[in-house]
């Protein structure tokens, strides 16, 4: 609004420029009135995480300063969420001192995420001392926790998290293991000093810690690849051979398609719990993995599992080292922007689906049916019809945390899986137009490759993207994107599919993707039947407006009772679902909406539907392609 506010007013170039300069002198008193009393000396973050498993993390730091006003400010917008998300409400216990004295602090009164003081003369250093009480089953369990630099520290406001060095230092609960990216300098029982870093560097680097841990080595390579696990018990740390090996694969396929990496050490700091929370955060040399205690022995999770591995890998190279400018902010307080979420997140996506099947986490079966989900769940979308793409992908501040009520009519984070059906359309094109001969790959490594380097940020454009692609096959790609990007499309992409020789089709079989996502949400997904998703316990998740369901009167919120005069149960009415399609009467739901009940007879008889590929065979097959080793070839 800024921006838009400054350049898009009515009035003279005069008045223009008189704006110009005001808010210049407006940003420059708040740099100089934010950093004058910051001092160039690292500040010093000690954790003390003695009490991580009843969710409260204590910290100290030390700030260098100087007398005179300061602005402390609360990480807020993070990096890999693309939001204001630091979790301010969080926050509690803030007590400013200096030489012993108390420092009275006082919150912006428009910025939540700023406290303002004033330090007295003579003072060389300002003592923080605050905790982090995360919410339950967010974090930590009572086996284990991940720990966000974010989360424990404040810094000067409008210093760049680049010039601001810190020092920290970690106390973990007695017995309790340690597992980070961050370059240790000393280490004495449970405590834990590390090397000086900037700012960027510290936050980018979370730990996990936990009572049970495991750490394997994923490469023989003189670079170190390895995955750190913590879990709430010792049974779940066991992996199967075959994992093991999927794993390793998945490091080699990465640099094979890549051609460089961009990072000193790699490690995916995974925690298996049902009481920890789920994660999956990017960072440029690690990655947070949270899932659930059986990720590792449950077929459905370990294959859910597979795809965080990837996509949360290809984000040291798509999304930390390559960024779109809108996203290459200089502190934590700048906004981001999102406009090019579907190449960050999008291209993410689909590189998380190609990995694992590459690497034999998957076969190649996984990555069809992943495939055909995602065509299916796009195409039966009916917020496409007034929403494009782009527009979820702007609004990222809140499509993450959209509500499940109405979400078919109002789309969500769409610049994830849309976008990978855009680059698949994209890789099958190259393909085919090339005869074999060039993909997406050499599009990933022109991009993403080079030289490998330590970690760095190479930040881009919607124009940088287009000529690039370019460079690899000469194509209309402003046009291809525009068309598929930017405009309202009631129809999904799904040219990658159909060009690559298959077609999207639906079946009474379960696909695999819908058994995955409905194992995790405990819900029963019925979208391409009666058009609705339900809770186990017969609560309508949603609706899709075009589909039988909504059009016999169903709605968010209201929850089945019976169906055909049986009490609820998800077998009932599969049962009905099924016995519905050899005749002509209509499946009676006895629904609750609140306090009162009702009947709603849902007239369809076209039986289980799920979403599958099958192969066409007057075209050649490009997703096999897609999806063959680049490493054992
Ligand atoms: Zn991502």
């Amino acid at each position: 609004m800024f921006r838009a506010d400054l350049f898009d007013v009515h009035g003279s170039w005069f008045n223009r420029c008189m704006k110009l300069i005001r808010a210049w002198n407006i940003a420059l008193i708040l740099f100089f009135t934010a950093v004058s009393a910051f001092a160039q000396t690292a500040m010093t973050v000690d954790v003390d995480a003695t009490d991580a498993a009843r969710n409260i993390v204590h910290s100290k730091l030390t700030i260098p300063v100087k007398p005179g006003p300061l602005t402390l400010f609360y990480p807020k917008w993070i990096p890999g969420e693309h939001s204001p998300t630091g979790p301010i409400n969080d926050l509690v216990g803030l007590k400013l001192s200096a030489g012993g004295k108390t420092i009275a602090w006082r919150r912006d009164d428009v910025e939540m995420f700023a406290f303002h003081c004033d330090i007295p003369q003579g003072a060389t250093l300002l003592d923080v001392a605050l905790d982090d009480a995360s919410q339950p089953e967010t974090t930590a369990s009572a086996k284990l926790a991940r720990i966000k630099w974010n989360r424990v520290l404040l810094y000067p406001q409008g210093m760049s998290s680049d010039a601001v060095t810190v020092k920290a230092s970690m106390k973990l609960p007695s017995g309790w293991q340690f597992a980070s990216a961050l370059p240790v300098a000393s280490e004495n029982r449970n405590e834990f000093q590390f090397k000086e870093v900037s700012l960027t560097q510290l936050v980018d680097s979370p730990a996990i810690i936990g009572v049970n841990f495991r750490k394997l080595s994923l490469a023989s390579a003189d670079v170190i690849h390895e995955i750190d696990i913590m879990s709430d018990t010792t049974q779940a740390l066991e992996m199967k051979p075959e994992t093991v090996t999927g794993l390793r694969a998945l490091v080699q396929e990465a640099y094979a398609l890549f051609g460089a990496r961009h990072y000193r050490s790699y490690k995916f700091l995974v925690t298996l719990s049902d009481h920890g929370g789920s994660e999956g955060l990017e960072h440029h040399e690690s990655s947070e993995d949270g899932v659930g205690e059986k990720a590792f022995s449950e077929e459905l999770e370990l294959l859910d599992f597979a795809e965080l591995m990837g996509h949360e890998y290809a984000h040291s190279w798509n999304g930390k080292y390559r960024r779109p400018a809108g996203l290459a902010t200089s502190d934590f307080e700048q906004p981001m922007r999102g406009d090019l979420l579907w190449v960050y997140e999008g291209l993410t996506q689909y590189l998380g689906k190609v990995l694992p099947a590459r690497s034999g986490l998957w076969k190649a079966e996984d990555f069809r049916d992943a495939m055909a989900a995602v065509a299916a769940d796009l195409e039966n979308q009916s917020g496409r019809q007034w929403r494009p793409l782009l527009d979820t992908a702007i609004a990222v501040q809140f499509t993450y945390s959209s509500p499940r009520a109405w979400m078919n009519y109002r789309r969500r984070v769409d610049y994830y899986d849309e976008d990978s059906l855009i680059w698949l359309d994209a890789d099958v094109l190259i393909r085919t137009r090339s005869n074999g001969k060039l993909s997406l790959d050499d599009f990933c490594r022109r991009f993403h490759g080079g030289q490998d380097t330590g970690p760095a940020v190479k930040s881009y454009t919607f124009d940088d993207i287009v000529n690039t692609l370019n460079e690899v096959m000469p194509y209309d790609w402003r046009g291809f994107l525009n068309a598929r990007v930017n405009a309202v499309n009631p129809h999904a992409p799904v040219d990658g599919i159909t060009n690559g020789g298959w077609k999207l089709v639906y079946t009474d079989k379960p696909n695999t993707q819908v058994r995955i996502a409905d194992h995790a949400r405990k819900s029963i997904d019925l979208s391409h039947s009666l058009g609705m998703l339900l809770k186990e316990d017969g609560t309508v998740m949603d609706v899709n407006p075009n589909l039988v369901a909504f059009k016999s009167g169903l709605a968010p919120g209201m929850k089945i009772i019976s169906v055909n005069r049986r009490a609820w149960s998800s077998d009932v009415l599969h049962e009905a679902i099924t016995s519905a399609k050899s005749g002509t009467t209509p499946i009676e739901l006895l629904v609750e909406n609140g306090s009162f009940q009702e009947t709603y007879k849902l007239n369809y008889h076209d039986g289980e539907r799920y979403p599958h590929l099958e192969r066409d065979s007057t075209k050649p097959d490009a997703l096999d392609d897609v999806i063959k080793s680049r490493i054992r070839r």
